[in-house]
């Protein structure tokens, strides 16, 4: 089994840097859990690191999955589970002749209706026969779990794979897409701690388009170093304490065109914000646990 490894990825839409100088390494047969707010560029990096982004979108960096460009084994060895179930199926066609048409475009034997159980689809001789439309958000994640997973590729790249499906089906799949490499894109830092230890599972959390803090699961859940994942792991539900009870994170993360060209982007929202902080940009340093912060 392969990893993937990313190297000082940057991604430029528009004149604006929207992810800057990613390094991430998804471990051969382990997880790599992607963490951060919506907009923090999470679904960029990875979108870029296989090769869909548009003619728009100035990339540089690389992407290498078993020492080739990962966007040449998209489809075969590397399955991808987008974050739109809804835009990734495709609308005029049943969900059994979609899996099929993977089967038969990578030259590879399989059941669409054994595929579809085996992604934890209730009744799937009958979704199989359905056009996305006619299923709930839930069923159309796990049809397109389904889809990814059909060829078994040795790594899958799942984007908010589990958040439409309730607590008992996201545990089905999170074991069905853990049997590989795993890189999982999400908001959720508390599905890290879900996935369990049974395996190899780094932790990287992502601010405004940059790494800011990366590490074993355990140590980054168990003693954050970054304000930011503290903030995150601060705010995750708890059972018995209401919603509102949680802190909060205040402020919201900068729109790409409003990060600071100077200093930590972190600053407006930390508690622990300093002079040097506006003036100088942190960088990681930490050995295999890493955070970027002055403090
Ligand atoms: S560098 Fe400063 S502002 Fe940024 S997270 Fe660390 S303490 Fe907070």
């Amino acid at each position: 089994m392969s990893g993937l490894t990313i190297s000082n990825l940057t991604v430029t839409i528009g004149g604006v840097r929207v992810v800057d100088g990613v390094d991430l390494t998804v471990p051969a047969g382990g997880t790599l859990v992607l963490v951060g707010e919506s907009g923090s560029g999470k679904s960029v990096t990875v979108r870029a690191a296989l090769g869909l982004l548009g003619r728009r979108a100035a990339v540089t960096g690389t992407a290498t999955f078993g020492g080739v460009d990962a966007a040449r084994v998209r489809g075969r060895s590397i399955g991808l589970v987008a974050q739109d179930p809804t835009t990734a199926l495709d609308p005029l066609r049943r969900v059994g002749a979609q899996i099929a048409e993977v089967l038969r475009h990578h030259r590879t034997g399989g059941d669409p209706v054994a595929l579809l159980a085996r992604a934890g689809v209730p009744d799937p001789a009958r979704v199989a026969r359905a056009y996305p439309h006619e299923l709930s958000g839930g069923l159309r994640q796990r049809a397109l779990i389904a889809v990814a997973t059909a060829c078994d590729p040795e790594l899958v790249v799942a984007d908010e794979a589990t958040s439409a499906l309730d607590p008992g089906a996201a545990e089905r799949v999170l074991a069905l897409l853990t049997r590989r490499s795993l890189l999982l894109v999400t908001h959720d830092v508390g599905v890290a701690r879900r996935l369990g230890g049974a395996r190899e599972t780094v932790v990287a959390v992502m601010y405004a388009g940059r790494i800011v803090e990366q590490g074993p699961a355990a140590a980054v859940l168990s003693a954050p170093r970054h304000p930011y994942t503290r903030g995150l792991l601060a705010a995750e539900p708890a059972p018995g304490v209401p919603r509102g009870a949680l802190p909060v994170i205040p402020g919201r993360p900068p729109e790409p065109g409003e990060r600071p060209a100077a200093g930590c982007a972190f600053a407006p929202r930390c508690a622990l914000a300093r002079d040097v902080c506006l003036r100088a940009r942190p960088e990681p340093a930490g050995g295999t646990h890493r955070a970027a912060c002055h403090v």
